[in-house]
């Protein structure tokens, strides 16, 4: 099929996709037509399977066979459509790096729809790659492999460590080339999420109607608000409809979501790499993995974005980026409240919610029950040892959980200089523990994970893909969907990187 080819409905796929429990509900459609533009995918040429997600397939009770693999294929790849789905791209808007941008959208991914599983959970099925969108602006609604890989990849990982996230179901790849800094392979990547509703949403219909005159010129304003509460919020409010009161159970719980996702980042060492409000989830997912990047030597400062010039997005900005952003989102919803005091107290819980939140965390995985008045700043003086010996974050917590064994303390003093008061501390505090020490370490390896997604075993995977073998997804997929155990055979991934795997630099360009 050529790629100016529309797609069409293709009897044997309807034939195997019947097997399949589950259907497209597509509400998003039943909002006003100024929220999206129906549009279909463009198809890609000899598409191939690069890999696929069990776990996910589950989530959405897809039978994880090779005639699923085949319908998949296709649809993926554009060449059909997934029976009953009603493909539209959204609209929306977005501060990025600062600036406010007032018309981004969909531009190189599609809504395929809503496909309600067996137990009438409701999940967006994601289409990135699709090909261009009105919404595509100068690009050219593509994806590349390399881009989808790490999506894949991170997204399974992070959900495996428990941490809120859009989950992947597959990737393919196609002979239709697409240019970015050199020609590479145009591919797909099927996202499934609870919702594909961003603070930009919110922004894109309050900034657009704020210089019209008219009466009810917020009403697409509500209208989403409205939707998202109805769609992903509605055990939370049992407030009447359209009052303060139901609008500012929305928010808070949308502050403490993004609050606590935050403090989760920190506390695994994640950057995302690019927080602009475009790409923050109002349901409080990760979302929209670009050059996001797991730390390897703790550095406060770690930039993984290497378009990020300034730092913005720098690890240690996060939080406090959280917070502009959910700043940013409250702004936006002003329009729905009489009072809107009741908007900025709610904005002001999240300090305390992240601080509160990380302190915990952070307890957890040295394996401490109680906490004590100081502990905020011995743990950060526990951290910045860790910076200035340019310490593994990830195994140096994973080592702690043995201590106090020989082998553990001598591991721990080579990866981290001057820690024996601290350690001295810990042991002090060991001892007024509430629980014996073969329950905390058990219950440390639980928080501390064995295996994360190091940039540099990504791109060993991607490499190795881009030449057509994609094995090395599927052992990598192994150690990032059971982080915490111990997987003989692959103890490998879980070292810290060679020096190549160091240095290595990830851009926005996808
Ligand atoms: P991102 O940097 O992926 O968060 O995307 C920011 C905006 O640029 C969104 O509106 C995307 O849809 C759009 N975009 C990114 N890459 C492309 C592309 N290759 N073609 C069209 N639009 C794109
Ligand atoms: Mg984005």
């Amino acid at each position: 099929m050529s790629e100016n080819t529309h797609p069409r409905d293709c009897k044997h796929l309807s034939m195997m996709t019947n097997t399949w429990a589950g259907h497209f509900n597509n509400t998003y459609l039943q909002l006003s037509q100024n929220f999206y533009t129906r549009q279909g995918p463009v198809p890609l040429k000899n598409p191939r399977l690069v890999t696929i997600s069990p776990a996910t397939c589950t989530l959405i009770d897809l039978p994880n066979t090779p005639a699923t693999k085949t319908a998949l294929t296709e649809i993926c790849s554009g060449q059909t459509l997934w029976p009953g789905s009603q493909p539209l791209a959204m609209v929306y808007s977005g501060h990025q790096f600062g600036n406010y941008n007032p018309r981004l959208g969909d531009g190189r991914g599609l809504l395929l729809g809503e496909w309600v599983n067996a137990r009438q959970e409701k999940w967006d099925l994601y289409l990135k790659g699709a090909g261009p969108t009105p919404y595509s602006r100068f690009g050219d609604g593509r994806a590349v492999l390399r881009s989808c890989i790490r999506e894949f990849l991170a997204s399974e990982a992070m959900h495996h460590l428990g941490i809120p996230t859009t989950r992947a179901l597959c990737v393919t790849t196609s002979d239709t080339p697409v240019q970015r800094e050199t020609l590479e392979a145009g591919s797909t990547l099927l996202r499934v999420a609870q919702s594909h509703i961003r603070f930009g949403h919110f922004e894109y219909f309050y900034f657009s109607a704020h210089n019209e005159k008219a009466k009810n010129r917020f009403n697409s304003l509500r209208e989403l608000a409205d939707y998202t509460i109805w769609q992903n919020f509605t055990d939370l409010t049992s407030a009447e409809p359209g009052t303060d009161a139901f609008y500012l159970g929305f928010f808070t719980e949308v502050i403490r979501r993004t609050a606590t996702l935050i403090a989760r980042w920190q506390a695994v060492g994640f950057a995302h790499g690019v927080m602009n409000t475009d790409n923050m989830s109002i349901i409080g997912d990760t979302f929209d993995y670009g050059p996001y990047g797991f730390m390897d030597n703790f550095d406060w400062h770690h930039i993984c974005n290497h378009s990020d010039n300034y730092g913005r997005y720098a690890f240690s900005q996060q939080p406090e980026i959280g917070y502009w952003n959910c700043g940013k989102l409250a702004q936006a919803l002003t329009p729905l409240f009489s009072d809107t005091r009741v908007i900025q107290q709610a904005l002001e819980n999240y300090p305390t919610i992240y601080t509160q939140t990380y302190l915990r965390l952070m307890l957890d995985k040295i394996g401490l029950i109680e906490q004590h008045p100081n502990d905020s700043e011995w743990i950060q003086e526990l951290l910045q040892l860790l910076h200035d010996s340019h310490c593994d974050y990830t195994l140096f917590f994973r080592t702690l959980c043995d201590y106090p064994s020989d082998s553990a303390c001598a591991a721990l003093h080579q990866q981290a200089g001057n820690l024996t008061a601290w350690l001295n501390n810990y042991q002090e505090r060991l001892r007024q523990n509430p629980i014996d020490d073969p329950t905390r370490q058990q219950r440390m390896k639980q928080v501390n994970p064995k295996f994360i997604l190091r940039n540099y075993l990504a791109q060993q995977a991607i490499t190795q893909a881009e030449q057509g073998n994609f094995q090395e997804i599927d052992n990598l997929m192994t150690v990032l969907t059971a982080p915490f155990t111990e997987h003989p055979g692959f103890e490998h991934y879980a070292n810290e990187p060679p020096s190549w795997g160091k240095k290595l630099e990830v851009s926005c360009s996808s």
